[in-house]
């Protein structure tokens, strides 16, 4: 929770954020009213969908890091020579198509393999790439919140009261975001011109 909500009881979509929390629960360690900003684009939409079972990032992370662990065991657990009469083990090396390594069959998951050599990337690739994609959206996050702040600031010092509520609302809408997963625009309550204290988009308005 930002002072900066607290201090100036911004709302969103007519709901005081003081002390909000969200409503996405962790299937797996079973955290409750998390918010937007714990779970991947990918859980947010499986959510969106109506699907259960979602994970946060920390649990898909450690599940990831599990299977990763496994699948070294097992490569490490492996035979060094293929027995004789199992040629099927000398087969039993991929190309990962990202880091060009020869890895055992078990670094990939059997989705991957079926794309086949030119697409198939190996499991530490496939992490790799999700983590990079999750830090690229948080930073992008990060910077649009910062820039609504700078914002706010701006039309606290020099702007009109209809400015102020204007980088009041987007700064909300924002921070709203991190929270519902959902973009403002989509949260709409039905309650569209009714024209509730701090929704400040002023639509509909004078
Ligand atoms: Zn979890
Ligand atoms: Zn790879």
């Amino acid at each position: 929770m930002s002072a900066y909500t607290k201090d100036n009881k911004v709302t969103h979509a007519g709901v005081a954020v003081n002390n909000w929390a969200g409503d996405f629960d962790c299937s797996v360690c079973h955290r409750k009213r998390l918010t937007a900003s714990e779970f991947s684009k990918k859980m947010q939409e499986k959510k969106r969908r109506g699907e259960g079972g979602l994970k946060c990032k920390p649990c898909v992370e450690k599940a990831a890091q599990a299977e990763r662990d496994a699948a070294a065991a097992k490569a490490a657990a492996a035979p060094a020579a293929p027995a004789a009469g199992a040629p099927a083990a000398a087969a039993a090396t991929q190309v990962c198509s990202a880091c060009e390594r020869a890895l055992p069959e078990s670094s990939f998951t059997k989705p991957q393999l079926k794309k086949g050599p030119a697409k198939q990337r190996c499991q530490p690739c496939i992490a790799a790439a999700d983590r990079g994609e999750a830090d690229a959206a948080d930073a992008k996050k990060a910077a649009a919140l910062a820039e609504a702040k700078k914002a706010v600031k701006i039309a606290e010092a020099t702007g009109s009261a209809a400015q102020k509520l204007k980088a009041n609302a987007q700064l909300a809408a924002l921070e709203g975001e991190l929270v519902t997963g959902l973009k403002p625009m989509v949260i709409g309550r039905g309650r569209r011109g009714s024209g509730g204290r701090g929704r400040g988009r002023g639509r509909g308005r004078a």
